[in-house]
């Protein structure tokens, strides 16, 4: 395939993305401007980054910092999120680029994200990230765990805003099989706002949740942003 079809297939397999997005919302009420398809990028060139971004992309979501820092320069303006687990040694290395931090799991890396937030000047917006089925494979914290976590956040960090939780259900054949986990981390989201904490530091309005498979499941228990990668780019090839 040629690089120019191979472009012109990323413009518009985002587009359909975002139209089955639309539909989505629309077949179960909700307003389709509430609800944002991100990127998800990992493995994929700043070349074809940019091409997504031509096609009217926003944000653009990444796993690994390492990955992130090596494109970062070559790709346009956009808002990038950090999706993967990030370790705290790494956090200086990506406060001053991304919008907003998905996998905050424990105290240790708040407050590593607040330190180096205060130190330059911003305050960083994060999710909590939640393992829905406690999976050991995988990170974030138990969801009766959510409160304490937030509510120190909220009292310690005064360059965080907690806005919301991330979830990623278990590996599964049919999208409906994620539905549970997704209605799971909505009532949690749902409890979260009746919370009274300091409006500076916990904002919560983003529900980050559904992926290729199963994001139009996820729009209509709730996601306000789908996380979008082989659907739009084709399979992944992992270095
Ligand atoms: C890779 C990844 C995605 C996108 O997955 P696809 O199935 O390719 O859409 C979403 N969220 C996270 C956290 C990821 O690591």
């Amino acid at each position: 395939m040629s690089i120019e079809q191979r472009y012109k297939d990323i413009a518009e397999r985002y587009k359909e993305i975002r139209q089955r997005k639309d539909a989505a919302a629309v077949r179960c009420g909700r307003n389709p401007e509430d609800i944002t398809v991100m990127a998800v990028t990992k493995t994929h060139t700043a070349d074809e980054i940019n091409q997504v971004i031509e096609a009217g992309a926003t944000d653009i979501g990444e796993n690994r910092v390492q990955e992130l820092l090596e494109k970062y320069e070559s790709v346009k303006p956009v808002r990038w999120h950090l999706i993967g687990h990030l370790q705290t040694n790494k956090v200086k290395n990506i406060i001053d680029k991304v919008v907003m931090i998905h996998s905050v799991d424990s105290m240790r890396l708040a407050r590593e994200i607040n330190k180096r937030s205060a130190a330059a000047g911003i305050t960083m917006d994060v999710l909590i990230e939640i393992n829905s089925a406690m999976e050991d494979t995988k990170s974030g914290i138990a969801a009766e765990d959510l409160r304490e976590l937030v509510t120190e956040i909220a009292a310690e960090c005064n360059n965080i805003r907690v806005r919301g939780i991330m979830c990623i259900p278990p590996m599964a054949a049919e999208p409906e099989d994620a539905r549970p986990y997704f209605r799971e981390a909505a009532k949690l989201f749902e409890e979260m706002k009746e919370w009274q904490l300091p409006q500076e530091r916990f904002c919560p309005d983003t529900l980050s949740m559904g992926m290729s498979g199963d994001f139009e499941v996820a729009v209509e228990e709730g996601s306000t942003i789908v996380r979008v990668g082989s659907s739009i780019f084709g399979p992944r090839n992992y270095r």
